[in-house]
């Protein structure tokens, strides 16, 4: 990576303004649902602090539009986060402001100050100059931690480093940004993408971008459908997006002319309606009546993955292959996460559903890199630049 990380700055005695992303699920009465994205910031603020910093912490939390909402408050933060780093966290009132200015010019050495919710202020992700500077004014120094909001050229992951004289990446976005870049760069070979998830159409970019750099690409899960009928299969009732056909056969014969085996299901379970006690069975794909819908990989389909997963240096993983929500249709997806977990590559997994499988087949552990970014993973194997990368100080 050619940007400054938090370990080339020289923290002791500084105030360091970390961007951090504790965008969190919250339950019905407001609690935190899931501390993953509090647990993953936390070597940032602990090396932070080893190293003698003041911390000033700023995230945001929902959408709250511009407004002030206080269910969308980061207090139940600063009380998980005092637990987790066994230290106070001094809340603020507001993320800009007088009195935040006074609070972050008297942070001593060793204290954290947790910013409200920057997106209370409409200028956050309007990116506005003078909110910008206000930012700017609570801190010596800058470092973005929040790699699942680099895609966004806000205030606080972009605007704002230029104010503060330059920034550089927290561990979690340098652990993001080196995983996901050398499977770009130079991945261990054979690289393969497994691609799954409702529609080819939120992933055209990173297909098209993959697909000049893997070994081979496997496709399951909704998106296959429309590749399935690019190839002119009949699958029925099976989720087809019929404007993006063209597009498929395009990418099919892009594969087919760089040597690149596209793999696409041989086996589905079918079901006639979703979400209903209606029967399943499985059948070879070739054999879907026009009243069945393909809800999940087949065993034939999971093997033959698992087999293509066993021998990659690489693996990069993003979707579900069924439809995971619904126990009895999570089979192909919860046997992906055992074959990539079982597999010796460099395995990477990315995206909620995937992330939910590879905990729930208990195999997180044998994953090398759980990538939390979601949005940004797929607009960083896109090949795009991301907004809160570029604003980082480059290395000399
Ligand atoms: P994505 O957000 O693009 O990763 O897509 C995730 C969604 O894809 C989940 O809600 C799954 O239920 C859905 N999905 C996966 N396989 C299928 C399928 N065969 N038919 C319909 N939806 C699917």
């Amino acid at each position: 990576m050619n940007k400054l990380t938090i370990r080339d700055l020289d923290l002791g005695g500084r105030r360091l303004f970390i961007r951090t992303d504790f965008n969190v699920p919250l339950d019905e009465s407001g609690r935190i649902a899931d501390s993953s994205r509090i647990q993953a910031g936390l070597p940032t603020i602990r090396y932070a602090l080893s190293c003698g910093a003041g911390v000033v912490l700023a995230s945001h939390l929902g959408r709250p539009r511009g407004r002030f909402d206080p269910g969308l408050s980061l207090k139940p933060v600063a009380a998980a986060l005092e637990a987790a780093i066994g230290r106070p966290v001094e809340m603020a009132g507001d993320c800009v402001g007088e009195a935040v200015e006074r609070q972050s010019s008297e942070l001593a050495p060793g204290r954290v100050l947790l910013l409200e919710n920057l997106r209370f202020h409409s200028e956050e992700e309007a990116n506005r100059e003078s909110f910008c500077r206000q930012l700017a004014r609570l801190c010596d120094c800058y470092v973005n931690d929040a790699f699942g909001a680099a895609h966004r050229a806000h205030a606080s992951t972009a605007g704002m480093v230029r104010f503060v004289g330059g920034g550089a990446a927290g561990l979690l976005m340098e652990r993001e940004l080196s995983y996901l870049g050398k499977a770009l760069e130079r991945p261990d070979r054979p690289f393969v993408a497994v691609l799954g998830g409702a529609k080819v159409s939120d992933k055209i970019e990173v297909i098209e971008n993959l697909l000049d750099r893997v070994d081979g690409m496997l496709v399951g899960g909704g998106m296959a459908y429309t590749f399935l009928r690019a190839r002119g299969v009949e699958v029925g009732k099976s989720l087809v997006e019929e404007d993006k056909i063209p597009l498929a056969r395009g990418l099919l014969r892009k594969a087919e002319q760089a040597g690149i085996p596209l793999v696409l299901p041989v086996d589905h379970v079918v079901t006639c309606e979703l979400g209903s006690d209606a029967p399943s069975r499985v059948i070879p794909i070739g054999e879907t009546r026009p009243e069945w819908m393909g809800v999940d990989i087949g065993p034939e389909t999971r093997s033959r993955f698992r087999k293509i997963l066993s021998t990659a240096g690489t693996v990069l993983w993003n979707g579900p292959v069924g439809v995971f929500e619904i126990d009895r249709f999570a089979g192909g997806t919860l046997s992906l996460a055992q074959a990539a977990a079982a597999s010796a590559a460099t395995t990477i997994v990315g995206g909620g559903d995937s992330i939910a499988a590879v905990r729930r087949a208990g195999v997180a552990d044998r994953i090398t890199h759980i990538s939390t970014g979601g949005g940004a993973s797929l607009e960083f194997l896109s090949g795009r630049k991301l907004p809160g990368v570029e604003s980082l100080s480059d290395r000399a």
